[in-house]
């Protein structure tokens, strides 16, 4: 089969590779669309911890080529259109006892992080990927594979949300109006909140005004945590959604967020710069930080349904659908500041 196979910073190489040998308990998922992320971009970028050679990719979609002797016929039949959830967690461990498996112990040690001798990654970029069944979720309804292959960012945000518990009627701020912002806002508006925005860049604040947000600010003429407060009658929000890399932003984000309320660094912070904390307000005002990284089972299913009865249709975030022998144009499009999900497309 072909992949796309990362060598060096900057080096993704159309490569016949060998097709996965199916386990028993395994499914080959015929790979259709698969989304460029945030940590492919740092990988290219050669600021990757993880061992080269690597073929990326961890947003992808297609259909259930062939199964394992073991795997259940009818519920994974040939054919269907099935997404995976990407996280190795090992099940054994501590936090995967706890169903934390996005915290699993195991998981940077797995091949798919360090694999010395072989392949990293999460095989995304392929025309064939091998995963456990009990990792595959069907979709049964024709959803394009472009937007299944929003499953797992989608995810990440129902997972953010879920532990900000937005109740009808708060107000949330979204801090950075990207792809993963936007999404964001998609899942607070269904969960009855009024949003506002944060965004620097004007094309995407009306964006977000065209999606159902409120209003949205340009941090750089404004001080937002003044423009929230003005708005909540000097409270602050009751959830803040920080989505930007900025530590700095972090720090606005604690600072908006209203007695009682939650904030949510859901971002990786490059460069990590400790804040400073007004450690005496969050105790008195009972301000909850918290943090979110990658799906859980749950909030993975839950994505997989959202877009499969279509609840929430993020088309409009996608910015171009590339074929994967375009790998270069498709990394120096995601590369953009200004773009939203760049998607290549395999098996078409
Ligand atoms: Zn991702
Ligand atoms: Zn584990």
């Amino acid at each position: 089969m072909k992949a796309l196979v990362l060598d060096k910073a900057y080096n993704y190489k159309v490569k016949d590779v060998e097709l996965p040998i199916l386990q028993d308990d395994e499914v080959l998922i015929e790979v259709k669309a698969s989304g460029i992320c945030t940590n492919d971009l740092r990988d290219y970028k050669g600021g990757s911890i993880y061992s080269l050679p690597r073929i990326g990719g961890h947003e992808y979609s297609g259909v259930i080529h062939s199964v394992g002797s073991k795997v259940n016929k009818k519920r994974f039949a040939i054919g269907k259109r099935a997404v995976a959830y990407i996280i190795p967690a090992c099940g054994e461990c501590y936090f995967c006892k706890r169903n934390e498996e996005n915290l699993c112990e195991d998981v940077p040690s797995s091949k798919t992080f360090q694999n010395e001798g072989g392949i990293s990654g999460f095989g995304g970029f392929a025309e064939y990927v091998a995963v456990k069944a009990r990792d595959v979720y069907i979709y049964e309804n024709e959803v394009p594979f472009e937007i299944m292959a929003m499953t797992e960012p989608l995810a990440c945000v129902i997972s953010s949300v879920n532990k900000c518990n937005v109740q009808f009627g708060d107000d949330v701020v979204i801090i950075g109006g990207g792809y993963m912002g936007l999404l964001h806002l998609l899942v607070a508006q269904r969960k009855g909140a009024r949003v506002f925005l944060s965004e620097p860049d004007e094309s995407r604040r009306k964006l977000a005004i065209s999606y159902g947000c409120t209003a949205a600010f340009d941090p750089t003429k404004y001080d937002v945590v003044d423009e929230v407060k003005k708005l909540t009658d000097g409270r602050g929000a009751e959830v803040v959604f920080d989505t930007t890399s900025i530590a700095k932003v972090a720090q606005q984000a604690i600072e908006m967020t209203c007695p009682g309320g939650r904030c949510m660094l859901f971002s990786s912070i490059h460069p990590n710069t400790p804040i400073a904390l007004d450690a005496g307000r969050v105790h008195s005002k009972e301000i909850e930080i918290l943090g979110s990284v990658s799906p859980t089972v749950p909030t993975f299913n839950q994505a997989v349904l959202m877009l499969d009865k279509k609840i929430i249709d993020p088309e409009f975030l996608i910015h171009k659908v590339l074929p994967f022998t375009d790998v270069d144009l498709a990394f120096q499009e995601a590369l953009k500041p200004d773009t939203f999900k760049v998607i290549m497309k395999f098996n078409s």
